[in-house]
């Protein structure tokens, strides 16, 4: 495979040029894509880093990104950061006291899957160009993929989108965010059922006869917006940089100082992105892999044996409420020393037996560059409430599950802590750690927060308050199938 430059399989041969790879998701054998020669593709770091943030963004993505024209990816990062973010930086680093945090937040929807969402739907509808296709995505989301997608999709050319929630099991303000979401080619839809019966659904709506039936009659093809589409991982290599970036800005390091960053995390697709990052030869020391009480990646790091079979926890940072950590694929490839064999015999293991150990070589080298840790309910409520305290700043659940795990370990290097949320999407939980009174009204909670953290309402969730809602249909599982055909071609005409 060597030298050419293109996309192949973690579990084979199979191969694709980078929009293939993009319309695609993920290969036809069950794995992700990747490219070998990653660690060929280096950054010269003082010519980047006098970049601005969309000039990152061409420049990086014409080298992973070759078959766009550099003409297509300064349309594209101009659509996804020209105006959708209420910080010019897009990523901004602040402190809290003397700890840096990079906010990943100040996207449409206040979540970090933003600054990818934005830009996956740009390099969709570039890559279907002189295509006599269209696309229908369909998602399964517990609250926040859900929105963010539905956002970055809205009114995107060809391309309809769907997303199907658990009636009853995501936050108000996170069901008001996807059921007042505004475009003509968007659906929202609640099933009746948890996230597992909606995703499961969705999977089976991917291989049913539906689905065939679409493509073959009009030429619509189902596609999923998650995280393991390479558009979606390759954005969030940016901002990695941009974080160096801005520490080298405030005079806090020199150029080729290393740094570590620590990253709240779930399905592994944020902190993978920061390994991509290193091996394009930004100077990263360690990657600390934050858990919540799903600590399936933390007892990973550290034993080397990934095991699934363990109790689900729903915490309150949902959104790493994960035991199956699809990006972890990726990172054991580049480090098992690129063997398709190897990732293979553990993915089936994983599939069948819900469990894999790697061998010993392989695991010393990851714990080269991976160390983690993991965080509880109460030390979440109790680390948002100390640092609060101690610094004013206020941070969400997820980000304090980083920040928790940060305080562990004890780095000569400066250490950027990755904030994935607002507060403002989790007001309740972040007033209670607070310890704070409760309003039984979402929109006075988050006036509260505005006076004590000093920080302005994301308008997009205050806007909440006005907008009318236009989805309040509830589904069985069971007619899944038959509601995706009827809504891509509605959504499709
Ligand atoms: C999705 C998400 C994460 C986890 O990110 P991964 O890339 O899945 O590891 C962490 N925090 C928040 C707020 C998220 O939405």
């Amino acid at each position: 495979m060597g030298n050419q430059p293109f996309y192949h399989s973690t579990r084979g041969n199979e191969q694709c040029a980078p929009k293939e790879a993009i319309l695609q998701g993920i290969a036809k054998d069950g794995g992700l894509f990747v490219w070998d020669d990653l660690d060929q593709v280096q950054i010269d770091l003082p010519s980047f880093l006098r970049l601005d943030y969309k000039g990152m963004v061409q420049e990086l993505f014409q080298k992973l990104l070759w078959d766009f024209t550099a003409e297509e990816l300064k349309e594209c990062a101009q659509a996804a950061y020209g105006d959708h973010f209420d910080s010019s930086l897009i990523t901004p680093l602040t402190f809290a006291g003397s700890q840096p945090v990079l906010e990943l937040f100040h996207g449409p929807t206040s979540a970090f899957k933003d600054v990818a969402l934005c830009m996956l739907p740009q390099l969709m509808s570039k890559a279907l160009k002189g295509k006599d296709k269209k696309v229908m995505i369909i998602t399964a989301t517990s609250g926040d993929t859900g929105k963010a997608a539905l956002s970055g999709f809205q009114n995107a050319d060809r391309i309809a989108i769907l997303v199907f929630y658990p009636e009853g099991k995501v936050s108000n303000i996170q069901r008001l965010q996807m059921v007042t979401q505004q475009g003509n080619n968007v659906g929202v839809c609640a099933i009746d059922g948890n996230f597992d019966d909606a995703q499961s659904n969705v999977k089976k709506v991917f291989k049913s006869a539906g689905a065939q039936k679409l493509e073959k009659e009009e030429n619509i093809v189902l596609s999923s917006a998650n995280s393991i589409n390479i558009g979606r991982l390759i954005p969030q290599i940016v901002y990695y940089f941009s974080a160096y970036q801005q520490l080298l800005k405030q005079e806090k390091i020199k150029i080729g100082d290393a740094v570590n960053f620590c990253v709240p995390t779930g399905n592994f697709g944020n902190v993978l992105a920061g390994y991509y990052a290193k091996l394009m030869g930004l100077p990263i020391h360690k990657l600390m892999v934050a858990s919540n009480e799903n600590k399936v990646l933390d007892d990973f790091l550290k034993t080397g044996v990934y095991d699934r079979n363990r109790p689900f926890h729903t915490t309150i940072s949902p959104s790493m409420d994960i035991l199956i950590s699809s990006n972890l694929e990726r990172m054991l490839y580049y480090l098992c020393g690129k063997d398709v064999e190897k990732v293979n015999g553990w993915m089936n293991e994983l599939a069948q037996n819900g469990r894999y150990q790697v061998d010993e070589e392989t695991l010393v080298k990851i714990q080269q560059t991976f160390i983690s840790g993991h965080c509880d309910n109460t030390q979440t409520f109790e680390e948002i409430n100390r640092v609060y305290k101690s610094t004013g700043y206020v941070m969400d659940p997820h980000t304090a599950v980083g920040s928790y795990v940060l305080q562990q370990y004890d780095q000569t290097e400066p250490t950027i802590l990755l904030s994935t949320a607002s507060p403002y999407k989790f007001t309740r939980d972040v007033l209670r750690a607070l310890q704070m009174p409760l309003s039984a009204d979402d929109f006075e909670c988050m006036e509260q927060l505005s006076k004590i953290s000093n920080t302005p309402i994301p308008q997009g969730l205050y806007a909440l308050k006005e907008l009318p809602v236009r989805f309040d249909t509830v589904i069985q599982c069971e007619d899944m199938e038959t509601y995706v055909c009827e809504k891509a071609k509605e959504l499709l005409k």
